[in-house]
């Protein structure tokens, strides 16, 4: 977005932040290149959401703060400097919007937000649960980082909703364990029956008041509108329809975003950069509605 790059937390509100790691992914890789090829998209946006009616940057300071340091193929030293990397911008008061990243990094993200806010509201756009105990024998992989986060107590799953999840899976179970953690879930079938308004009222019923953490996986949206992911299922969501989702939690108290799994090998004309780029534009738009709102 052109946005000015420093680290100067003290006069910031939201600052734009890349995870260039992708160690946590188990199918095909590449989402280090995710926050250089969203950021490169970026370059479309402009200052007015007329969806939302607001001038982001007439009741936000924005920055581009940079990346935070990541070991490639050493996940847990990763973790280490990506929570210790975001915890001053929440300390600081300032919502960061993190560019992904393999959704792995949403463990860190999370011990970094719930170390100043406590336990967290969850909305998680994905076409996975992400709850798995573990994957090829691990406990951390990009299909695994809500269920560590339950059991670090980082997340409150009562307010906790994840929406989209669709494609083959192993067992129901995958989708079952999610549930007996205390999530609740809102598969893609279920939301083309309900509609997406009114899967977005059940979403706003469920977080309600509470410190919320948003974490959109660019697969959530179909590959024939963002190809360039890490474990693409077809049957998904438009990239129209992703906006109505994101437009949706207008209001809710929002203390950090991601947007994840963009893959820019796999990403022909760029266009699940673009989406990325564009969902993230929704987001400040967000935070800067809530504040000219009063919040
Ligand atoms: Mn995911
Ligand atoms: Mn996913």
């Amino acid at each position: 977005m052109r946005l000015p790059h420093n680290q100067d937390l003290e006069n910031a509100d939201a600052a734009i932040v890349g995870a260039p790691f992708d160690t946590g992914a188990t199918f095909r890789s590449g989402a280090r290149f995710g926050p250089e090829g969203i950021r490169s998209m970026s370059h479309l946006l402009r200052r007015y959401n007329p969806s939302l009616d607001v001038l982001i940057f007439d009741h936000l300071s924005v920055i581009d703060y940079g990346d935070v340091p990541v070991v490639p193929g050493y996940i847990e030293s990763s973790y280490e400097r990506i929570a210790d990397g975001l915890e001053p911008i929440h300390r600081a008061g300032v919502v960061p919007i993190v560019l992904g990243g393999d959704h792995s990094i949403a463990l860190p993200e999370l011990r970094a937000a719930a170390a100043v806010h406590g336990p967290l509201a969850l909305v998680q756009f994905d076409s996975h649960p992400d709850t798995w105990d573990k994957y090829f024998g691990e406990l951390h992989t990009h299909g695994t980082p809500f269920r560590r986060a339950v059991e670090e107590g980082l997340l409150d799953p009562s307010r906790s909703i994840q929406v989209g999840m669709r494609g083959s899976i192993y067992d129901a179970g995958d989708w079952e364990d999610a549930k007996e953690m205390g999530f609740d879930l809102v598969p893609t079938d279920e939301v083309r029956e309900l509609g997406i308004p009114a899967v977005i009222e059940h979403i706003r019923e469920r977080v309600g008041d509470a410190k919320t953490y948003v974490s959109f996986d660019v697969d959530f949206v179909d590959p024939a509108y963002a190809p360039g992911t890490g474990t693409p299922e077809i049957g998904g969501f438009t990239s129209r329809e992703a906006q109505e989702f994101a437009r949706g939690l207008a209001g809710l108290d929002i203390i950090g975003f991601d947007v994840v799994e963009v893959y820019p090998a796999y990403d022909p004309a760029g266009i699940t950069a673009l989406l990325a780029a564009n969902i993230a534009h929704d987001f400040l738009s967000l935070i800067s509605l809530r504040r000219k709102n009063g919040g």
